[in-house]
């Protein structure tokens, strides 16, 4: 029997009908403090002839409109704010479809409720005031590292703001240190795992016994494999920027689906071509709406990520909903070191360089546990003929604006005019050889 540790047992345990009742109150509520604040929510709902009062139980959702990351982009950067700016504590971002970034703003209650999502995904790992969690998720406008910073601190723990990358230093301060809880990627958990078999490290002389792992899909391999080569117990941790960051729903010692913080969310599965909202149990497109955020509360936020629901009653004693692994995207997004990265994002600057071809692949690979991304674009007829100077110039400018644009180094191999495949239909721009 494992022993479960609950935060806030009151929210997560609450029974069905009650939840579903606390959640038809606080969607009211929300609803009526969009459509008094923000214009676009006013416009979508006039346009649908819905109203706030119109809004009596859980189910009426179905009658609000969608939004889409395109919503919070033609909007930037405060076009989504439902109160003034002053009452605005923190913004944090993530990489949107153009190289404009997102941002989303949070009032410190905004703030208060993401925290105690990742407070009760860290207890439900197992940890507590006694522990020491390392945070090696990167810091800054990414949710991931102060997110998790934030719900270690609330639980009382002794946190070691790491930020990512130095893994030598990492593994050093984790031995040192005693940490006893990892906060990372699934994929830099391998990546640490391996390298502290390398440097001859017994993971039984670390203190390590759970990790949560977010930020990009794995599979129940990698946990196999994270386990052993930690030793520890690895949960999924997921969330979006969008909607607070990570936490949003997170895996309790069962490790069988994450549980959905339903007291702030409301969480629907729906058919991604008709927007028809699914049963429990059937795989669809995840679509998040906040029930108490205030500084930029969302509505039927379509995540694009392909999951299921199911709402049967886990053996911790939690009654919230879990979805299950994201099995893919409705979109071409793909996920690389932890940064969303959008084909699109790649052609923006590919177009606007002199000297090559709007034509490109992206390939991407696992080596070594750590995503490599390649960018294949060809060379203009005229360029192609210009020295080797000149190409590794080239290169050099491709690889910097990238970074700076998505925030990745990518490897960029120019190909000579016309090498590339050409498609009649929809290009293909994406080769993912990652086993994901
Ligand atoms: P995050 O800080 O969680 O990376 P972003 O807003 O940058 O937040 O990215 C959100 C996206 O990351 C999600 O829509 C999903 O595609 C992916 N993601 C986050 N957590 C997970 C997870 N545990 N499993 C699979 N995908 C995840
Ligand atoms: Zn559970």
């Amino acid at each position: 029997m494992k022993v479960h540790h609950i935060y806030n047992p009151e929210m997560e345990c609450m029974d069905i009908e009650s939840r579903r009742k606390l959640q038809g109150e606080r969607l009211r509520e929300t609803v009526e403090h969009v459509y008094k604040n923000v214009p676009l929510y006013r416009e979508r709902m006039d346009a649908k002839g819905v109203k706030p009062e119109d809004i009596k139980t859980v189910d009426d959702i179905r009658l609000l409109p969608f939004t889409e990351k395109t919503d919070l982009r033609d909007t930037f950067p405060f076009g989504l704010f439902a109160v003034p700016n002053e009452e605005i504590v923190r913004i944090q971002g993530s990489s949107g479809t153009t190289g404009k970034p997102i941002v989303s703003g949070y009032t410190q209650g905004d703030v208060d409720v993401w925290t105690e999502m990742v407070a009760r995904s860290m207890t439900a790992v197992g940890a507590g005031k006694d522990d020491v969690v390392q945070v090696c998720y990167g810091y800054g406008l990414f949710t991931g590292g102060l997110g998790a910073h934030q719900g270690a601190s609330k639980i009382g723990a002794m946190v070691i703001p790491m930020s990512s990358g130095n893994t030598q230093r990492q593994i050093m301060m984790m031995r040192e240190l005693g940490s006893t809880i990892l906060c990372c990627t699934p994929s830099y958990a391998t990546y640490l795992g391996e390298a502290i078999h390398d440097m001859g490290i017994d993971p039984s002389e670390l203190k390590l016994k759970a990790g949560l792992f977010g930020a990009e899909p794995w599979t129940q391999e990698m946990r196999l494999k994270i386990e052993e080569l930690l030793g520890i117990e690895a949960c999924d941790i997921y969330g979006l920027t969008e909607i607070a960051g990570p936490g949003v729903a997170f895996e309790c010692l069962e490790k069988n689906g994450s549980h959905v913080n339903e007291d702030h969310v409301i969480a629907e599965i729906i058919d991604p071509e008709t927007g028809e909202p699914l049963p429990y149990g059937t795989s669809g497109e995840l679509v998040f709406t906040t029930i108490t955020k205030k500084g930029m509360p969302m509505l039927r936020y379509r995540t694009h990520d392909i999951c299921t629901l199911n709402p049967e009653k886990c053996a911790c004693g939690r009654t919230t909903v879990r979805m299950g692994r994201i099995t893919g995207r409705t979109d071409d997004m793909i996920i690389v070191r932890g940064v969303n990265v959008f084909p699109s994002q790649i052609e923006t600057v590919l177009v606007r360089t002199k000297g090559v071809a709007p034509h490109y692949l992206l390939v991407v690979d696992r080596v070594n546990n750590a995503d490599t991304l390649e960018v294949q674009v060809e060379m203009t007829e005229e360029a192609f003929t210009d020295s080797l100077a000149n190409m590794q110039r080239l290169q050099k400018e491709i690889a910097s604006e990238i970074k700076s644009v998505v925030g990745v180094m990518a490897k960029i191999t120019i190909c000579p005019p016309k090498s590339l495949p050409r498609s009649e239909g929809k290009a293909k721009r994406v080769i993912d050889n990652r086993k994901l």
